[in-house]
């Protein structure tokens, strides 16, 4: 998985698009519209439930 760069299209925060690369780190955005910084990260692959009966956070 490394190297592999994902790339936002908009700010999860004020949903602008005036994103750009911030720092070393891969992953890294900062946001030129709301001045937030921020990491978008790999964390798994996840595999679809058989059903959407289920509910999303089990008990
Ligand atoms: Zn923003």
């Amino acid at each position: 998985m490394s190297g592999e760069r994902q790339v936002p299209f908009y700010c999860p925060y004020c949903g602008e698009e005036s994103l750009r690369p911030s720092g070393a780190e891969a992953g890294d955005w900062e946001c030129l519209a709301c001045a937030r910084g921020f990491q978008l990260r790999f964390t798994a692959v996840i595999r679809p439930r058989p059903a959407d009966s289920h509910p999303r956070i089990p008990a």
